[in-house]
């Protein structure tokens, strides 16, 4: 009927307008609207009712898993007294190759007989310039490059503050864990898949291995979880 979706928007504004008060009061009597942890968590979820105003940078809407902003660099986890571990990058270039705007250099390593280290010497991205596309995370072969989540990274420093260098870019692989929980165990699962397989092909002629296919199926099955769109 003409003017009904008119009148009906206006009933939903206005559910949310009252429901935003109601909810005021409901998080005051618990401790109070702001700077509460719990509030926040229930306020940011779908399960948040009315409109709230986020007041950044006191209050931060966390941000979802696929959510992607300047890229880092994985590695094994640190030893005691070290900021990183053993870098995942291979120093292959596919990255800096498929970067559209070419903000990715990297310096390949030397051994002592002067033929080339799988590892990079020097590692750069000028964050400026990338446009955080995430195709360096999309083309790596080693999952060594990942999208951060870390977005507050402004400065007044004109100079090369945000040229990010590989002390600047690493991060163990328990941080990716930490921010990106469920594709990083797809990816773990999709590893020990493409091991598993290998292993199988080879032991085919000795007859196969004990175990063998339900551990294939299991990482099958742990990979299908993220392609699978459940996150
Ligand atoms: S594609 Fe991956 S392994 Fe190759 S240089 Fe880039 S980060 Fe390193
Ligand atoms: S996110 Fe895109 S623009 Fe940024 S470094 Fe990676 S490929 Fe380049």
């Amino acid at each position: 009927m003409y003017g009904l979706g008119i009148i009906k928007g206006m009933a939903i504004t206005m559910k949310h307008f009252v429901a935003t008060y109601l909810d005021d009061i409901h998080w005051l009597s618990r401790g109070g609207r702001y700077y509460n942890d719990e509030a926040l968590q229930v306020r940011q979820s779908l399960n948040g009712k009315g409109v709230i105003t986020v007041f950044y940078p006191e209050e931060k809407l966390p941000v979802p898993e696929r959510f992607r902003f300047v890229p880092f660099l994985v590695t094994d986890e640190p030893e005691s007294g070290q900021n990183w571990g053993h870098d995942w990058c291979t120093s292959c270039g596919i990255c800096a190759k498929v970067c559209p705007p070419q903000c990715i250099w990297i310096e390949r390593g030397k051994q002592p007989n002067g033929r080339p280290k799988p590892e990079p010497e020097k590692f750069f991205i000028d964050i400026d310039i990338c446009m955080n596309c995430g195709l360096c995370a999309e083309f790596c072969p080693f999952d060594a490059i990942k999208m951060d989540h870390d977005y507050e990274l402004a400065s007044y420093d004109r100079t090369t503050a945000h040229i990010h260098d590989k002390e600047r870019l690493s991060k163990p692989l328990s941080y990716w864990r930490e921010i990106a929980p469920k594709k990083a165990e797809a990816e773990a699962a999709a590893r020990d898949f493409s091991k598993l397989a290998k292993e199988r092909r080879k032991n085919r002629k000795r007859g196969g291995e004990e175990g063998q296919e339900e551990r294939l199926e299991e990482a099958k099955s742990r990979q299908l979880i993220y392609r699978g769109g459940l996150y």
